[in-house]
């Protein structure tokens, strides 16, 4: 198997006359040995079904048939889905073993195979809600190792009190445990991007409650982190009807009014959530 290099990233960019579009986060990685590394490090073995989100030319797509049993890449431009095919042909003999769908990732409802594992370089203007999104249509998904924007990464990872902390951390927290997995040179693109890159690795954990606890507690956080200065009891005044209604539920949730959403993990949220409200 080999893997593409800058050479066969130009190629293939000439041959499909491509102009690597902004607004779909088209930066390809033309280094092979990070393809590898990033597939190691999310842990593939020879069971999983990869999946990955955004193939663009192949070059993680290519690593990833290196170990996997099957592989899934849903990529949103059509020109790069029907090309993918007949690159994994050229340069693997474990082709029969993509499935290539040309489809919007935050349009996915589910595939026709449950992956295990998730391997993406994601597209940068959707990276979180494309994260959240496969986090809870696919609970198969077990695993995986997510390259975003720098600054996304740290806001993935985050733990509470922090600056970095906010809708998208504790969002993530719902589903996963999410930790830093180390950080990409800019150089391993075309085209280079203005923005650095992180690698983000996530292993599911058990949910803390069910769908409509999840949904009540999502829009919890929002108001939280609406006005992140504010104190929880006049952030979450618009939902319970005045800033003493909230206080009161903050109380019996066991959590003091005074604080703000940031001083908060996805457990006292839900706290928040299960309490009962008189309407
Ligand atoms: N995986 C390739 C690599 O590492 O070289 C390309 C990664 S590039 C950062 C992001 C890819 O996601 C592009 O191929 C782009 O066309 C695709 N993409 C953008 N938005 C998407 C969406 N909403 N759903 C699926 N694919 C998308």
């Amino acid at each position: 198997m080999s893997l593409l290099g800058a050479a066969e990233i130009r190629e293939l960019a000439e041959a499909l006359d491509l102009k690597p579009s902004k607004s779909l986060g088209q930066n390809f990685v033309h280094d092979g040995n990070v393809c590898r590394k990033i597939v190691r490090t999310a842990g593939l073995t020879p069971t999983d079904i990869a999946l990955e989100i955004g193939p663009g030319l192949g070059s993680l797509t290519l690593a990833m048939l290196e170990e996997a049993q099957a592989v899934v890449a849903v990529e949103i431009d059509s020109r790069l889905a029907n090309q993918l095919p007949i690159t994994a042909a050229k340069h693997s003999e474990r082709a029969d073993i993509l499935t290539v769908i040309n489809q919007d990732a935050l349009t996915l409802k589910s595939l026709p195979i449950d992956p295990t594992v998730l391997i993406a370089n994601l597209p940068y203007n959707v990276s979180v809600p494309v994260f959240l999104h496969l986090l809870e249509i696919l609970p198969s998904l077990r695993s995986g190792v997510v390259m975003v924007q720098a600054e996304v990464a740290d806001r993935l990872a985050a733990k509470p009190n922090s600056k970095e902390y906010g809708i998208p951390s504790v969002k993530a927290a719902w589903w996963a445990d999410v930790t830093g997995a180390g950080s990409v040179s800019r150089s391993i693109f075309w085209p280079q991007p203005n923005v650095d890159s992180k690698l983000v690795g996530f292993k599911r954990r058990e949910t803390p409650g069910d769908e409509e606890l999840r949904k009540k507690v999502f829009a919890i956080i929002d108001l939280a982190f609406a006005q992140r200065r504010k104190m929880l009891r006049s952030a979450l005044s618009s939902m319970y009807g005045g800033s003493a209604a909230a206080e009161a539920v903050l109380s019996a949730a066991g959590i003091d009014p005074t604080l703000r959403g940031e001083a908060l993990d996805i457990h006292g949220f839900c706290a928040i959530a299960s309490q009962q409200v008189e309407s």
